[in-house]
Parts: structure tokens; C-alpha cells; sequence
């Protein structure tokens, strides 16, 4: 199967044929078509699988055709990271294979000063990419809202969990809608992990790697 058969949208198509991406890698292969179905998955794989384009590309044709939305209506999807190098290397590829769409793309992370992060979050973002403790923050100032979010995306959960995210994590999940797709990527898994993630998926469809 090559991503030219896929029912992605062209603009996508050609970012990938551009990215230099034919094939998708196993974890693509096995996560996109559960994740255009609209349901929660829940990810065993490593870095380097491919697993950011796994969730990347079904998020970003969900919302490039997502019909009667205005950007005013806030933020459509939001991936947790561990770190700030992880939210700019996934907002990268978000922006990279995105280019054709009109999704727009945007990382918060702790360690540097909210005032510039909050007046681009002004612009108007469809995807937020953000590490749990600075996004904690923001929503807790009002900066940004979660009501309107209908994908969840958790990356490598067992760092940001190793990290001690968790109390933002369940904070933040408080503030988001219960119906929503939840997509829950980590390297590991284990019995908090484990906790952690049937306490937000439904019925996902298991993949390992
Ligand atoms: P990740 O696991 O998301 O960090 O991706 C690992 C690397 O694989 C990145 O450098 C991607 O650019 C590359 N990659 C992801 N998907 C594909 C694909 N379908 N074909 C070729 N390279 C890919």
C-alpha cells in the first residue's frame, strides 16, 4: 500500500511525495485507517517508528475538511508532549505535511516567557502542541480554551508521566470534552501507564510495535 492509495486529501499527498514519504512505515500503516474511522487508539511504539506522522496526517485531513469550521471556534486538536524539543520537532512535521492544508500549527512549552506564546495564540491555532505544565498554566489564565478540542493526542506518555505530569494531565482532561477522539502513543507500558490510559480512551484499537 503506498499513501497515493490512501483516501487523504492531494494536498496531502503531495507533502508527503515531497517529505520524500511513499510507503507508510508499520505503525502508519496500522494507526491511520482506525484513526480516519474517528476511533481512540492506544500506541505501543518507539521514536523513530514514524509515529508522529501516524497521528499527524489523519488529524490534519480530518481538519483541513472539517465543513462549516471558523478558525474563531478555537482549538480543534491537542497533542501532550514531555518536552520542548519533542513540541517543535512534532509542530514541524504538523507544519511540513500540512503546507497545502490551512491547519495551523503551534507549540507552548514551560522554560520561556507566556507573552509571546500568548499573543500568537490570538492568530488562531487549530492544532495546539504543548508540554503539560505550561498548557496547565494558560488554560488556567484563560488564555487558552479546551471546549472545542475533538482529538487528543498523548505522545510518549510514559516520559511525561516519568517527568511528573500527571497532575496536570488529569487537571487538563477535566477541561476538555468527553467526546472527543483520544490517541495515546508510549514507548513503554506498564500498570500507571496502563491507569493513565484507560482512564481516557473508549474501546481503542490496540496497536504495538
Ligand atoms: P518519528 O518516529 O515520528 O520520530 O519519525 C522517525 C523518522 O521517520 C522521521 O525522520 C520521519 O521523517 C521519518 N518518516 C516517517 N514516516 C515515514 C515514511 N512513511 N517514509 C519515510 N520516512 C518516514
Amino acid at each position: 500500500m503506498k499513501f497515493a492509495d490512501y483516501r487523504i486529501s492531494d494536498e496531502i499527498k503531495k507533502s508527503l511525495d515531497k517529505l520524500g514519504f511513499k510507503k507508510p512505515t508499520d505503525i502508519q500503516f496500522k494507526a491511520i485507517p482506525p484513526i480516519m474511522k474517528g476511533e481512540d487508539v492506544l500506541a505501543i511504539a518507539q521514536t523513530g517508528t514514524g509515529k508522529t506522522a501516524a497521528f499527524a496526517i489523519p488529524v490534519l485531513d480530518r481538519l483541513q475538511f472539517s465543513k462549516n469550521r471558523k478558525r474563531e471556534d478555537g482549538i480543534k486538536c491537542v497533542v501532550m508532549v514531555p518536552t520542548r524539543e519533542l513540541a517543535l520537532q512534532i509542530t514541524e512535521v504538523f507544519n511540513e505535511i500540512g503546507r497545502g492544508t490551512r491547519v495551523k500549527t503551534f507549540c507552548v512549552f514551560g522554560g520561556v516567557e507566556q507573552g509571546p506564546q500568548i499573543a500568537k495564540l490570538e492568530d488562531g491555532i487549530d492544532v495546539l502542541v504543548a508540554t503539560p505544565g505550561r498548557l496547565f498554566d494558560l488554560v488556567s489564565q484563560g488564555y487558552i480554551k479546551l471546549h472545542r478540542v475533538e482529538v487528543l493526542v498523548l505522545d510518549e506518555a510514559d516520559h511525561m508521566l516519568d517527568l511528573g505530569f500527571i497532575h496536570d494531565i488529569r487537571q487538563l482532561i477535566t477541561k476538555l470534552p468527553r467526546q472527543r477522539q483520544t490517541l495515546f502513543f508510549s514507548a513503554t507500558i506498564d500498570e500507571k501507564i496502563k491507569d493513565l490510559a484507560y482512564s481516557l480512551v473508549n474501546k481503542p484499537v490496540r496497536i504495538q510495535i
